[in-house]
């Protein structure tokens, strides 16, 4: 008899109905002959409701506070799903992250997880009870509530199942698995059944919303095998693991959108040395989280510099703005808050020249055009205007062939495939 951890998110438990749904699944685990500990987002957009009504309050509320706060979501979902299993005739017991011991750090908001005491979970599944876990919270040694940002809750389920030595940890959702892209997007993108750890925690990071970053982190240093899958069907979804010897590594894995940044730009700076250290420094000690940086050629003496943020960091990237404009002489401020930031990840780009020029190529036949750019081995980064983002990704997803198993790379002249 083996454990099983199923997680379900906010739109998999967003209606009473759907929660009758879900428990249905649930018990049918269990017939199976499974152990089953279930971890579960608040439902529907619940966790969002919570955050304007914050804000209704304070534009910049106490990070303890809020936490208490958005941790109610889940508190409401594990209730009313225990409920829903009890109403089947099956014995189910719902807990609290802090009552699980699910151990955090003190970073309100983005809490990390540091440890799982799971003993509580062992024994209520000893006892031959269905075991449901509030997802997205824990608690500081010392006592206080946390919560571990947002989509936390497949990041919880996925400790769990390492806390408790299951089999697997599989995340239902509203797609059936990990595409090419997001298949919201691109009607045609291309289901995975497969992919290692190392190539999902490149599309997570890029905005491939539908597992969090935290979590794969999580499952590829615990050994945690996921199954990423959809709560309204059967049919199975994609398995994130440990790449092994046969396995099949697309050379592209994938293209992604993420537009949780902002863009700040510090315009006519004055262009000498230091200048960098004392935007970068004033960010740094806001507390901002910068990402991409480019700064413009000079013109009779200053500059523009550039740099992403995430939408979360700008109150602070603005109030540190002001102080480097005064601090430096500069022009002015400006934000643009519609960017988006569009990935091409794959592997094979180690070995196949060219794809940063088809990428670049393809965004400009679509007429997107390209503000910033960055890579790294695996990955090319265009940001384009938020609304160019759903043309960037189809065009993308076009000119590499995602939708078909044979990728496309055009081959550059005089850059041969693996050259
Ligand atoms: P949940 O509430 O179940 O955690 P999420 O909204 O966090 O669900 O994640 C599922 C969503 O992720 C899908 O509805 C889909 O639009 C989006 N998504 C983004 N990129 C991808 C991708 N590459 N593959 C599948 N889904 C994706
Ligand atoms: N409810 C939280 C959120 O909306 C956590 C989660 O759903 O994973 O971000
Ligand atoms: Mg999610």
């Amino acid at each position: 008899m083996g454990i099983i951890v199923q997680k379900y998110g906010g739109t998999s438990v967003g209606t009473p109905e759907r929660m009758r749904v879900v428990a249905d699944r649930i018990v049918k685990a269990a017939d199976r002959g499974d152990r089953v500990v279930v971890v579960v987002s608040a439902m529907g957009d619940f966790t969002d409701d919570l955050i304007e009504l914050a804000a209704q309050i304070d534009p910049e509320p106490p990070e303890r506070e809020m936490d208490m706060l958005l941790a109610t979501g889940e508190q409401v979902s594990i209730a009313l799903l225990a409920m829903a299993i009890h109403a089947t005739g099956y014995r189910a017991i719902s807990f609290t992250g802090p009552q699980v011991g699910i151990m955090t750090d003190h970073g309100h908001t983005k809490a990390k997880i540091l440890e799982v005491r799971a003993d509580r979970v062992r024994a209520a599944l000893e006892d031959g009870q269905i075991v449901i876990v509030a997802g997205f919270q824990g608690m500081t040694p010392d006592g206080q509530i946390t919560t571990l940002g947002r989509g936390g809750s497949d990041t919880t389920a996925v400790a769990i199942a390492a806390g408790v030595g299951a089999d697997v940890c599989e995340i239902y959702t509203d797609v059936d698995g990990v595409y090419t892209a997001d298949p919201r997007v691109v009607p045609d993108a291309r289901k995975i059944d497969e992919i290692s750890y190392e190539a999902m925690l490149e599309l997570a990071a890029n905005g491939a919303g539908v597992l969090n970053l935290r979590a794969v982190e999580f499952a590829r240093n615990h050994g945690v095998v996921i199954h990423c899958r959809s709560s309204f069907t059967d049919i199975p979804g994609t398995i994130v693991r440990e790449a092994y010897d046969s396995m099949e590594q697309a050379i592209i894995s994938g293209v992604t959108c993420d537009s949780s940044e902002a863009k700040v730009t510090i315009r006519d700076v004055p262009d000498h040395p230091g200048v960098a250290a004392a935007v970068f420094t004033r960010m740094a000690e806001s507390n901002v989280n910068v990402d991409m940086i480019i700064q413009n050629i000079s013109e009779a003496g200053t500059t523009d510099i550039s740099f992403t943020v995430p939408e979360t960091d700008l109150v602070r990237a603005r109030r540190a703005a002001d102080a480097v404009v005064q601090e430096l002489g500069a022009r002015e401020w400006v934000v643009d808050e519609s960017i988006a930031k569009i990935s091409l990840i794959g592997a094979g780009m180690k070995t196949h020249p060219g794809v940063a020029a088809q990428m670049f190529r393809a965004l400009s036949d679509a007429g997107v055009n390209i503000d910033l750019i960055s890579t790294s081995t695996i990955r090319v980064t265009c940001v384009v205007s938020g609304d160019d983002a759903a043309t960037a990704v189809r065009a993308l997803h076009a000119s590499f062939g995602l939708s078909e198993d044979e990728i496309t790379i055009e081959s550059i002249p005089g850059c041969g495939e693996g050259e």
